[in-house]
C-alpha cells in the first residue's frame, strides 16, 4: 500500500511537471466558426491541419450588452477574463482598464508577442495591450503599445504610428527604445534577435487573393525564432483577421482563401509544438461572422456552396483546438472569457 502511495504521488507529480507549458501561442481566426472551417476544409479538397487537434471545447461569447459579440468584446474578454461591451478593448463592462494576458507575461519576464494581417491597432490585437473606450481610436491605441515592453509586434496600421494628429512618430520613439523597426516582410529574414516591430502596411494589408502571400506564415515563424530566445517562456497572440471580412462582404471565396492561409500557419506552429514539447496551442475564434450555411460541397473539386444569413456576426459557439502540456484543461462548454484564466494558469501568471 505504501508503495503505490509513493508510486501515485510520484507519478502525479511527473504528470503534473509536463503539463506545464513555457510558452503559449493563441490563435484567432476571426469570424471563423465551424461553417468557416468546414468550408475551408471542403475547399482544401478533404482536409485541414486543424484536424490533427485531438482536444477540443467550445465557448460561449456573449458580450455584456448584446447577445452578440463583436471582437473587441470577443478579444478583451481572452485577455483579461471580463465580459465587456462590444467596441471595448482592454476594458471591463463599467470602463475601467483590465490587466491582460500579455502585461502579465511581461510583468513575469516572459517574451511577448503579436502577430495579425490586418491593422495592429484593430480590435483583437489591441485588446491585449491596450486600454480604449472605442475599438475606433486608432491612434490612442498605437499610443498604448509604447506603455509595454511587448517584444514583437508585426502586421498593418503604420500611418496610426506615424502620420498622426498630434505630429509624433511613435516609430521614432520605438527606435529609440532599441526596437528593429521595418515597413516590408522580406527584411525580417535578416533579423535574428532582439525586439521586432513590422509594420507592413501603411493600412490593413490587403487580401489573400490580392497578393499578400505567406506574409502571415513568415511574420509567425519570425515572431516564434524571436521570442524562443527567453529562457522564462512567451505569449504570443497570432491572428487570422480577414476570415471575419470574408463574412461581412458574403464573399465565401474571400473567407475561404483567408482560412485556408490561417490553416496553413496552424500546420507550422503544430510542428514547432511538437518538436518544442513546452508549447501549449490554443486555437479558437472571438465569433462566427456572416451566419454562413453550407448548402452543398464536393470534396472531389473543392466546391463549396455557401448561403449567408447576415453582413455581421452572430451568437453561435465558437470551437476552441488545444495541443501540447494542459491542452485537456481546454476541453468542454466555457465562457470566452474563461479561456484567460485557462491560459494564466497554465503558464503560472498568477493574479495581478
Ligand atoms: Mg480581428
Ligand atoms: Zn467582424
Amino acid at each position: 500500500m505504501k508503495r503505490l502511495l509513493i508510486f501515485l504521488i510520484c507519478a502525479g507529480s511527473t504528470a503534473f511537471a509536463q503539463k506545464a507549458p513555457k510558452n503559449i501561442i493563441f490563435m484567432v481566426g476571426d469570424g471563423m466558426g465551424v461553417s468557416q472551417i468546414y468550408a475551408g476544409l471542403t475547399a482544401n479538397k478533404g482536409s485541414l491541419n486543424i484536424e490533427q487537434f485531438k482536444v477540443i471545447g467550445f465557448h460561449r461569447n456573449q458580450a455584456s450588452d448584446n447577445y452578440v459579440t463583436d471582437s473587441a468584446a470577443g478579444a478583451t474578454a481572452f485577455a483579461t477574463g471580463k465580459q465587456t461591451y462590444n467596441g471595448a478593448i482592454g476594458l471591463d463592462s463599467l470602463k475601467q482598464p483590465s490587466v491582460t494576458l500579455l502585461e502579465l507575461a511581461e510583468q513575469k519576464g516572459l517574451a511577448t508577442g503579436l502577430v495579425t494581417t490586418c491593422d495592429i491597432t484593430d480590435a483583437t490585437p489591441s485588446s491585449f495591450i491596450a486600454h480604449q473606450l472605442k475599438r475606433s481610436m486608432h491612434e490612442e491605441i498605437a499610443a498604448d503599445f509604447l506603455k509595454t515592453d511587448v517584444d514583437v509586434v508585426i502586421g498593418g496600421g503604420r500611418k496610426f504610428f506615424e502620420t498622426r494628429a498630434d505630429k509624433q512618430n511613435l516609430l521614432d520613439t520605438l527606435r529609440s527604445r532599441k526596437y528593429q523597426v521595418l515597413c516590408d516582410i522580406q527584411s525580417m529574414e535578416s533579423i535574428h534577435q532582439g525586439k521586432l516591430i513590422n509594420l507592413y502596411a501603411a493600412e490593413n494589408p490587403v487580401k489573400i487573393s490580392e497578393g499578400r502571400g505567406d506574409a502571415l506564415l513568415k511574420s509567425t515563424q519570425k515572431a516564434i525564432e524571436l521570442l524562443s530566445a527567453n529562457k522564462k517562456g512567451f505569449f504570443t497572440l497570432i491572428e487570422g483577421s480577414q476570415i471575419d471580412w470574408g463574412g461581412h462582404a458574403n464573399d465565401a471565396q474571400y473567407a475561404i482563401a483567408e482560412m485556408i492561409d490561417f490553416d496553413k500557419n496552424i500546420g507550422w506552429v503544430l510542428d514547432f509544438a511538437r518538436k518544442n514539447k513546452e508549447t501549449l496551442v490554443i486555437i479558437t475564434a472571438d465569433h462566427e461572422t456572416g451566419g454562413m450555411a453550407l448548402m452543398g460541397g464536393n470534396m472531389q473539386t473543392g466546391e463549396v456552396k455557401a448561403e449567408f444569413t447576415t453582413k455581421g456576426h452572430t451568437g453561435q459557439m465558437i470551437p476552441v483546438f488545444a495541443f501540447g502540456p494542459g491542452a485537456e484543461n481546454f476541453n468542454g462548454i466555457y465562457h470566452n472569457y474563461d479561456l484567460f484564466g485557462k491560459m494564466r494558469e497554465a503558464l503560472r501568471l498568477g493574479q495581478k
